[in-house]
């Protein structure tokens, strides 16, 4: 037996220790305190603020774009790990704004579980329900945070209603509050009872001191919350909210923890659950529907791919998510698009900003690997045993806009910007032979990827752009024969997607793709995943 063999051999037992999950919330919710407090709480860094770059907040993940500096909001993705109770933890970070959400979209495609994050006081927000139908598309199974509990908020019942009613997920807590929102006292444990108390921190600096309390102390010390906690756990009970394992892993009940991320209550209760309860990696399907073993040659997707992350690196990362086998550095994979062979001498792991070196890597691990030209989101990459798995469909776009090099003498940069914009998938680039490649046309999800665009193109590429922004709101997948129908109507446009050759229909308004497939019944105009 050769060592390869051997080391091969450690696969199953690693890919049990891993959980890789992401935190899907609304803007504000408390996604970076989270996430912060989880890497603190893992003991992996000793300060909370060493990972994002908020607010004059120590360390800086991702402010590599100066606009995002100004917005104050997150366009990269992290991705920390770190270890706790002998489990290796993967925490991908999502884009906040919902004009991301295919960036988002994308790193669903990468985990096996998520923690949906909801500020007490303001239950399901618009942007966590998106994210939510991608969870249950996916069939990702979801944790529920409800956080600022240390914070004025609704009721505890309310927001379980709420979210049962709203998306239909059964909510199971496993802890309760004591105290209404604003006054929290501490968390009970629902199939024990056992009471824990928590010494507030200032700014979650430190690590809250926690302390078990008996009953009849608690119930002694505070009457009026104790007695009101133990009717509503009297009242789960009745209702049957226990937790329930295959309900959750089917994606059809969250288990729902309660706490304060600034302040460290509850998070390592959300620690040990996604220990304890969320999946570990398991073979995922291929494009034909036939699952890869974990212990097939190593495979991986593509979910992210990203220039420029920080000033002194400026190469291109691509990051995969190993799926299958032994990630070894320095292992030659076929590309799967391609069949072109891809060496992974300089793998790295990106923690926050810094990188590491890596040796090797096991199914749920996020790897990163520069010099990442030909890849692109949603591509395969294998050792030995070929496979390729299914795509990661593009959103429809709803923002249209041709784009020009401001300045004639930079055309070369100009267009090179954009073919790598276009294959990093931070923006869809649509072509046609009416408009040439001079100007070719942009489409997004969400208004702010136009100004990710320009301010890469003016900065990165030294080629500044204008953009001419285009009346069109709707586009539907159609075909050759359907662009010939539509060909001269007006406020109807049909442009080939070049990432991968989809012909897009673009309509000005609803009510115009209506009248048009009323003109032209047989014209083929399918829908595209939404996005938002
Ligand atoms: P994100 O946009 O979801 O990443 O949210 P942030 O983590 O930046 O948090 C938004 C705001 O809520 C910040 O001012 C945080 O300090 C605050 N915040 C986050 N978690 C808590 C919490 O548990 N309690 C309180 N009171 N504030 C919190």
């Amino acid at each position: 037996m050769s060592t390869d063999a051997g080391e091969s051999a450690r696969v199953p037992t690693e890919a049990l220790r891993r959980r890789t999950f992401a935190v899907i919330s609304h803007p504000d919710a408390g996604k970076s305190t989270l996430t912060e407090a989880l890497a603190l709480y893992a003991e992996r860094i000793d300060q909370a603020g060493a990972v994002h770059g908020k607010a004059g907040r120590r360390g800086v993940t991702s402010d590599w774009m100066e606009m995002e500096r100004k917005r104050g909001i997150s366009i990269t993705s992290a991705v920390l790990q770190f270890s706790y109770r002998d489990h290796v933890v993967n925490l991908l970070d999502t884009p906040g704004h919902g004009d991301f959400s295919e960036d988002t979209y994308r790193v669903l495609a990468a985990v096996d579980a998520a923690v949906m994050l909801l500020d007490a006081a303001k239950g399901l927000e618009p942007q966590t329900l998106k994210l939510f139908d991608v969870c249950r598309a996916r069939g990702i199974p979801v944790l529920t945070f409800v956080n600022k509990w240390d914070r004025p908020g609704r009721e505890a019942l309310e927001l379980l209603d709420e979210v049962e009613q709203t998306i239909g997920l059964r909510p199971m807590p496993l802890t309760w509050p004591l105290g209404i929102a604003g006054h929290l006292r501490g968390l009970i444990e629902c199939a024990t009872g056992e009471f824990s108390r928590f010494t507030r921190t200032a700014g979650g600096a430190t690590r809250a001191a926690v302390e078990v309390v008996p009953a009849a102390e608690i119930a002694a010390a505070e009457p009026e919350f104790w007695s009101a906690a133990q009717d509503e756990l009297a009242l789960l009970t009745e209702i049957g909210a226990g937790f329930d394992e295959k309900a959750f892993l089917a994606g059809t009940a969250t288990p729902v923890l309660f706490g304060a991320a600034l302040t460290g209550v509850g998070v390592a209760r959300l620690l040990d659950a996604l220990v304890d309860l969320a999946p570990a990696p398991e073979a995922r399907d291929d494009a034909t529907g036939t699952p890869r073993p974990l212990q097939a040659p190593m495979s991986g997707l593509v979910f992210k791919v990203q220039a420029g992350m920080d000033r002194s690196h400026r190469d291109r990362m691509a990051f995969v998510r190993i799926c299958s086998g032994r990630f070894e550095r320095g292992m030659v994979l076929t590309h799967a698009g391609t069949g072109r062979p891809f060496a992974t001498k300089y793998a790295q792991a990106v923690f926050g900003q810094q990188r590491t070196t890596v040796e090797e890597a096991f199914p749920g691990d996020i790897v990163g690997l520069v010099n990442a030209g030909a890849l692109r989101p949603g591509d395969t990459l294998y050792a030995a045993d070929p496979v390729e798995f299914p795509a990661i469909p593009s959103f429809a776009p709803e923002h249209f806009a041709a784009v020009r090099g401001a300045d004639a003498g930079s055309f070369k940069q100009f267009r090179r910007g954009i073919d790598q914009l276009d294959s990093e998938g931070v923006i869809q680039v649509l072509v046609s032979d009416l408009r040439g490649d001079q100007a070719p046309v942009l489409a997004a999800v969400g208004p702010l990827q136009f100004e990710v665009v320009l301010d890469r193109l003016e900065n990165e590429f030294r080629a500044p752009a204008r953009l001419e922004h285009l009346d069109f709101t709707v586009a539907r997948r159609t075909d050759q024969a359907g662009a010939e129908l539509l060909h001269g109507q007006s406020d109807v446009e049909v442009l080939t997607r070049r990432s991968d050759g989809v012909l897009l229909a673009v309509f000005s308004t609803k009510w115009r793709l209506e009248n048009i497939r009323r003109k032209f019944p047989d014209a083929t105009l399918d829908p595209l995943p939404a996005g938002s």
